[in-house]
């Protein structure tokens, strides 16, 4: 160790001036909270060629920061785990658990913006719900993986870093939830896993917001609907979502399903339909009867992109039914689950429906 005493005092006060830049470089970086939950992009497979076998929610938070210095270079990045688990088994105890931490980091004046790891598979919906959910401007960025990162090619990393990227970054905000995949940042109202085996997995009808490229955000367009800041939803004042089930529609469909499902206590059903939301002649009296006992009938598209149109295939106004506007049923379920809990009328709920 060279004593500071021995070194000539131009050298150490140069030596100082040098340590005081690095470290109000460090505080001058935005904060961002990276709040782990598990899927792919924390899964290892057992070998470099396992790119679709292997298990997902294995490596912890602390563990995917460490083995990316590059984050440093963007922000202050702090890792909390919520949860560790493949996002096919999120429960609606879950996306209540992850919203009310949100919200309460994004109050924190010390916290610029908050990263969410999460599994692919269920992504579309946690990122809906807190874009109804959570009132902040802050940038709130979802990121996931098609690939574990023991994998070649893996694409975790680089979502990763872009994710930070736009969590970090002023012009994020505002923007509602994010989802940064595959270079692009898309709209947490929009997106979609269109494809399930390729790092291209996520697509919108209505097309990404922009992109992340080397460390720089590229903006074509924002959203529309409304969202966090301007939702009349609020995560603090919620305590339980409400109880909104989907029932799928295909050629033979039988009535078990919708009688089943009705019979548990719903608020709400979401027809999965074909076509614009068209439903078989011999379902419309069992929908109409789930109607008739209190419980809400929306009616939404099995098929990828398009919208349904109220009162075209059906007579909505006629069965007080709902139509789901462009939102899929998975989609259709959490603004519903989200909106009944706080009213539980037809009218507002379709109004709910067109601006969300
Ligand atoms: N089943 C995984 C999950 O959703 C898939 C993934 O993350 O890509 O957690």
């Amino acid at each position: 160790m060279i004593s500071l005493r021995k070194l000539h005092p131009l050298i150490v006060s140069c030596l100082l001036a040098a340590v005081c830049t690095w470290a109000s470089a460090q505080s001058a970086k935005p904060n961002v909270i990276i709040l782990a939950t598990g899927g792919t992009i924390a899964g290892a497979g057992a070998s470099a060629s396992n790119s679709a076998t292997y298990t997902a929610a294995k490596v912890p938070v602390e563990k995917l920061i460490a083995g990316l210095p590059e984050l440093g270079n963007v922000a202050n990045v702090k890792g909390e785990q919520v949860f560790q688990i493949a996002s096919e088994n999120m429960t609606n105890e879950h996306l209540m658990t992850l919203g009310k931490r949100v919200s309460a980091l994004v109050k924190q004046a010390d916290v610029d913006g908050i990263v969410i790891t999460h599994g692919t598979d269920t992504l579309e919906e946690t990122a809906y719900f807190l874009n109804l959910v959570i009132r902040t401007n802050k940038p709130v960025v979802l990121v996931a993986s098609m690939r574990p990162s023991t994998a070649l090619s893996a694409d975790g990393a680089l979502n990763l870093l872009n994710a930070v990227t736009v969590a970090a970054s002023k012009d994020a905000a505002g923007k509602g939830v994010l989802v940064a995949m595959n270079d692009e940042i898309q709209s947490g109202r929009d997106v979609s896993k269109n494809v399930n085996i390729k790092t291209e997995a996520f697509k919108s009808q209505w097309g990404a917001l922009g992109m992340t490229v080397e460390g720089v955000n590229y903006w074509f367009r924002a959203p529309i609907k409304r969202h966090t800041q301007q939702s009349e939803f609020n995560i603090d004042e919620m305590s339980a979502l409400a109880s909104v089930e989907i029932v799928y529609s295909y050629a033979n469909v039988p009535r078990v399903a919708f009688d089943a499902v009705s019979k548990t206590g719903i608020q709400a059903i979401v027809h999965g339909g074909p076509g614009n939301g068209s439903v078989a002649d011999r379902i419309v009296p069992v929908l109409k009867d789930i109607r008739a006992q209190g419980v809400q009938v929306i009616r939404s598209s099995r098929v990828p992109d398009g919208f349904v149109l109220r009162n075209a295939e059906q007579p909505d106004d006629k069965y007080d039914w709902v139509v789901a506007h462009d939102l899929r049923p998975q989609k259709a379920r959490i603004l519903a689950a989200v909106a009944l809990t706080k009213t539980n009328s037809s009218k507002e709920l379709q109004r709910i429906f067109w601006e969300y």
